[in-house]
């Protein structure tokens, strides 16, 4: 990689690993010595079923699941997972249960509603978000599904474990998913973009039971039917080769270092930038101490201009995608798995010049 490459601390789409970007642009040249470009090959001849194959095999494996997951590479990002979940599994005169814990499990909730009753069956959106949501101490045993968000990209708040359930739970797992070890077979089935953790914009991951597609509430369009794509291993319409590739270049990567080892850098990353905010005069953070996310740390100052200067003061460190979401402003750093522990050391040490910058200043 060029010497001029930033640090990017985005949201997404967001860091992949430079060994990661390295392959995938070589694959682009001549792919595996075929005399091909990865975006020339056939999404049905031999080369792109072994990406294909291998790619959900090493979902499976990372994620512990067994042979009564389907994996799928899916297209329409998080939003179509928001409208084909209920369109799929909530009959019309069925209850659906949600946890909203912020933007996106809302909208998730908000699209169910075109289909059936959509039940939240708790909420901390009156704090804004600020805080997790409590998990309900029961949950009606007739809902069709209860859906929950496990990491809020947006708030920087983050559920602690997945937890077993007397009801298919369906999880969005999109800006956490393999940065640590979880339960995820106690999700009947659960999704992921892929531009925040494992790869690029563009396509989607998607787990779900087999016991579960066996009920499906309507006819659907074949697109919008996850039995459909299932039994089409995903090739009902021409994949994206580049996006698959790209993730299985990422998966290949999470799993040479290993999600134990992913784990405990990610809790030293947060540790650090967390303790950092907390010790620094500069930046706070409104978000309750036991719900904060790993993966998103929000935090913010005393007003708009010292946002503004601490934004540039970054950018000539060449520290990049910090900007909080339009939503909530002042800042947002993201840590997924391919930010490296010397990144935070550096965006640490660079809030530690800025508040000795600025209070000398002052
Ligand atoms: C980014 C994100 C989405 C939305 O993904 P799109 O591909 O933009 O639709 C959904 N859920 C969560 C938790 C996210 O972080």
């Amino acid at each position: 990689m060029s010497g001029n490459k930033k640090i990017n601390f985005s949201s997404g789409p967001a860091a992949l690993p430079p060994e990661v970007l390295q392959e995938a642009s070589e694959a682009i040249i001549n792919y595996n010595n075929t005399g091909l470009s990865i975006l020339e090959l056939q999404h049905r001849g031999k080369y792109f079923e072994a990406i294909n194959d291998e790619s959900r095999t090493l979902v499976k494996e990372l994620c512990g699941l067994g042979d009564d997951y389907e994996v799928l590479w899916l297209q329409g990002g998080g939003r179509l997972q928001f409208a084909m979940i209920p369109m799929n599994f909530l009959g019309e005169h069925e209850s659906a249960g949600f946890i909203d814990s912020g933007f996106w499990a809302h909208n998730a909730a908000e699209y169910a509603a075109h289909y059936g009753n959509a039940i939240t069956l708790s909420s901390s959106e009156s704090d804004h978000y600020r805080h997790l949501p409590e998990w309900p101490a029961s949950i009606p045993e007739d809902l069709s599904y209860l859906h929950f968000t496990t990491n809020n990209t947006i708030y920087g708040t983050q559920f602690p474990n997945v937890p077993k359930t007397n009801v298919p739970l369906i999880a969005d797992m999109s800006s956490d998913i393999l940065s640590r070890k979880t339960d995820y077979s106690n999700c009947a089935m659960f999704y992921a973009v892929a531009q925040k953790n494992i790869g690029a914009a563009g396509i989607t991951l998607v787990a779900v039971n087999k016991y579960l597609l066996g009920n499906i509430k309507r006819k659907l369009p074949p697109m919008l039917d996850y039995k459909a794509h299932a039994d089409a291993r995903s090739l009902l319409n021409t994949a994206a080769v580049f996006g698959v590739y790209t993730s299985l270049l990422t998966l290949r990567w999470i799993k040479q270092k290993g999600i134990d080892v992913i784990e405990t850098e990610n809790n030293r990353k947060a540790a650090l930038l967390y303790n950092e905010i907390e010790r620094n005069s500069i930046f706070h953070s409104n978000i309750k101490k036991e719900d904060r996310s790993k993966m998103n740390v929000c935090f913010g100052t005393e007003n708009k201009e010292i946002d503004t200067a601490f934004t540039e003061f970054c950018s000539k460190q060449n520290i990049t995608g910090i900007d909080g979401h339009r939503y909530v402003g002042s800042f947002r750093v993201s840590l997924y798995n391919a930010i490296p522990l010397t990144a935070v050391e550096k965006m640490v040490s660079v809030m530690q010049e800025f508040e000795h910058e600025y209070l000398k200043a002052r």
